[in-house]
């Protein structure tokens, strides 16, 4: 069919650069170990961080608000699709970062659509326009945002709050207001934006604060993100996250004073135009806010994992980058390296998964590694005895 040639052509293009993606099935729930294209191995590859998306307390809630509210709220938020498991879900989530005021949303990527076109854009009638200042390694999600808005886009250097200063001081008097957004922790390197030296020059020149804490949530800050982490709290303008990695469920949340979240809740268009999420998805959510209030020892286990498979892994003499949470890079170099050990990795019953360009820069393939507070130690060491026996085969270490 000639109407369809592009597809063809751009398919080609895609196969021809290896960049087709090719998805692998999963055979169990999200833990430790799982089933993936019918082959029990260490899963390292998912985001759940405290081993939350297979809990027993998780799963105990969900089935319950099943049987108290049914399936789905067939309705969008604005209309009948607000249930008191939403609202106290929202309340529980400001309470426990410290802020006025939450919004729960349908996922983290639904979030960043609905919060940065909120407060920032082109005005209509005068033409004015906004200003965002975005790292330049920001998550897909916040570019789509961005782009979303209207508003124009004004990079600076990754983590680099000099660089800030330079681009708000010439750009912000063009334009009509100014907004900072950054992600929290990076998900491709592990590091952590430098967010009180951000907020000090965007404070300074009367700009907003927005950070994404999708990698930073019940991780940094004793569970609490990245804005506890840095004593930020009440002052930051937006946190935005996830419910989906470290809370094990899925959802996105926006949370901040109660004038900003007031205003997000009139304006944003996948709150007022998609439907709320599900009773079962909600009190799994309220019911990992439980275990995160009730203590930190989870938080605490994913961290000791983490020091355990980092530096087993550097001891071996993996190049482990620069990260400074669970997101370990083990540095390989160039695409098909990254893949080969991949797939050897998977052959010793390891589930790790290679990353290249474009998701990460070219000569920068790498293999991300992801530890959960649900890995035993065993589980680690399997691992570790598996890159040793792999990084030997391939010369890397
Ligand atoms: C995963 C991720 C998101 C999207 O969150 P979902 O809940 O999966 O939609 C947004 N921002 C960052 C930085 C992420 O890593």
């Amino acid at each position: 069919m000639t109407k369809f040639a592009f597809i063809r052509d751009d398919m080609d293009r895609l196969r021809e650069e290896g960049l087709l993606i090719n998805l692998r099935v999963m055979g169990s729930p999200a833990d430790a170990w799982m089933i993936v294209d019918g082959k029990r191995v260490l899963n390292l590859c998912t985001n759940n961080y405290l081993g939350l998306a297979n809990h027993p307390r998780l799963k105990e809630a969900a089935k319950r608000a099943v049987d108290e509210w049914g399936v789905g709220p067939a309705a969008v938020r604005s209309i009948a699709g607000t249930q008191t498991l939403h609202v106290e879900l929202e309340q529980r989530l400001a309470a426990f970062k410290g802020v006025e005021d939450a919004l729960y949303v349908q996922s983290g990527f639904c979030a960043n659509q609905a919060v940065i076109p909120a407060l920032v854009g082109r005005d209509r009638e005068s033409g004015q326009q906004d200003v965002i200042f975005s790292d330049r390694l920001n998550h897909a999600s916040i570019i789509d945002g961005a782009r979303l808005s209207g508003a124009k886009i004004v990079v600076y250097e990754h983590c680099d709050a000099d660089d800030l200063e330079r681009v708000i001081g010439e750009n912000l008097p063009n334009y009509r207001r100014g907004l900072l957004v950054t992600d929290g922790v990076f998900s491709m390197d592990g590091d952590v934006a430098p967010l009180d030296r951000l907020y000090a020059v965007a404070e300074r020149h009367g700009v907003m604060t927005m950070v994404d804490d999708a990698h930073g949530e019940g991780v940094l800050g004793g569970g609490k993100g990245i804005v506890h982490h840095f004593g930020l709290q009440g002052q930051f303008d937006v946190e935005m996250g996830t419910l989906s990695k470290a809370f094990g469920v899925v959802g996105g949340v926006i949370a901040g004073a109660r004038v900003v979240i007031d205003y997000v809740r009139q304006r944003a268009r996948p709150f007022l135009f998609s439907s709320a999420v599900t009773p079962a998805d909600t009190a799994a959510c309220l019911a990992a806010v439980d275990l995160l209030e009730e203590s930190e020892d989870l938080v605490n286990r994913l961290w000791q994992n983490t020091a355990v498979l980092k530096g087993g892994l550097a001891d071996l003499g993996f190049d482990v980058g620069h990260s400074e949470t669970p997101i370990v890079p083990v540095m390989l170099g160039e695409a098909p390296l990254a893949k080969e050990f991949s797939r050897r990795l998977f052959e010793e019953g390891v589930f790790a998964m290679a990353l290249g360009f474009p998701t990460v820069p070219r000569g920068k393939a790498r293999i991300r590694v992801m530890n959960t507070a649900a890995h035993s130690r065993e589980d680690l060491q399997f691992g570790l005895d598996a890159f040793s026996r792999v990084g030997k085969e391939l010369g890397v270490i």
